[in-house]
């Protein structure tokens, strides 16, 4: 079965080079197995999603020399292929959840669990759920319901552990409890969460690969878990390091002057874009323009490295177009 791997941007504002080295990376990926690649725009928030950003977006990876299979193009919309559109896929997998007992009704709002003062800081996990609606009599919840609570959806953890062999980073066992608990899959106002709508799609949509950032390596779990309770079939995961600024912190959009926007109206080339990021990543052992084809033959995500890369004031230089005759390149 050939493999199907997945570029799935959020079109919450301009994609940076943190973006553009997850592309790479997952395009390399797909393209070196002679698989099929499918292009998902992750607008679940309507409120923060524009269709500017998608436009841009496919540009974007258009100029980096990138493609895909599947998916909307600049030229053509493709609504199934917006999470926008997917919302009763997403209502479907919640009520399965819920006959299975999978699924349950959570009255806590966001400033109860903060006030939990024993609720631990999980990082980007965000804080520990300690399972306060979980058993609650069915005779209060449909009180509570009946008052007009608000009420999220969480899903019941049954204390597996997930293990799966990453294809970067290795061998990798988690059980929910480490990743945060019961976690949220519909928010009280109707939104679905990433979790859910994430699982459901790389279930539906077949797809067997994805590369992503390390950063939503805590999401893996809960990310087995529903295709583990919906019967779907798990996915190979590739986690890849991260991209930092000079700063030293993520790439976002405080990094303005590092959107492939921005690189792209200062006529960088997109061959030192990609040169670059093939450096970083330890495709290449010195900064050169390159094509992405040129890096298919022989890519293994097996190889690349697994630390983060902190940019540096010679890779602007790069980028511009300027490197001095002794520099190392190190
Ligand atoms: N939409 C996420 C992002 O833009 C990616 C989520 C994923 O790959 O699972 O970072």
């Amino acid at each position: 079965m050939s493999v199907r791997g997945r570029l799935a941007p959020s079109p919450t504002g301009m994609a940076h080079l943190g973006n553009a080295w997850a592309f790479l990376l997952a395009w390399l990926s797909v393209r070196s197995q002679d698989g099929e690649l499918v292009l998902r725009m992750e607008d679940l928030d309507l409120e923060r999603s524009s269709p500017v950003y998608m436009q841009m977006l496919m540009s974007d990876i258009r100029w980096l020399g990138l493609d895909w299979d599947e998916g909307p193009t600049p030229e053509r919309e493709l609504p199934g292929y917006h999470q926008s559109n997917r919302f009763h896929l997403y209502e479907e997998a919640l009520e399965c959840l819920r006959e299975k007992g999978l699924a349950y009704p959570c009255f806590c709002s966001r400033k109860d669990l903060r006030m939990l003062a024993n609720a631990p800081h999980l990082g980007d996990a965000g804080i520990a759920y300690p399972g306060t609606c979980r058993d609650l009599a069915a005779d209060v919840v449909e009180e509570r319901m009946q008052r007009g609570l608000p009420y999220s959806w969480r899903f019941r953890s049954q204390g597996k552990t997930f293990s799966f062999d990453d294809m970067v980073m290795g061998r990798q066992s988690a059980t929910l409890e480490e990743c945060g608990g019961d976690f949220n899959m519909q928010r009280s106002d109707g939104v679905f969460s990433y979790q859910l709508a994430v699982s459901v799609d790389d279930g539906l949509m077949g797809i067997s690969e994805v590369v992503r950032g390390r950063d939503i390596m805590p999401s893996t779990a809960r990310q087995l878990a529903i295709l583990d309770a919906l019967g779907m079939p798990e996915p190979r995961y590739g986690h890849i390091s991260l991209l930092l600024g000079e700063d030293g912190e993520r790439l976002a959009k405080r990094h303005a002057s590092l959107s492939l926007e921005a690189l792209r109206t200062q006529n960088v080339s997109p061959w030192r874009v990609i040169g670059l990021l093939a450096f970083a990543a330890g495709l290449i052992d010195r900064r050169e323009e390159v094509h992405p084809r040129d890096l298919v033959d022989d890519f293994s995500l097996a190889e690349i490295t697994r630390d983060d890369y902190t940019l540096t004031q010679a890779d602007m230089l790069w980028l511009q177009g300027i490197s001095h005759g002794t520099e190392d390149n190190s």
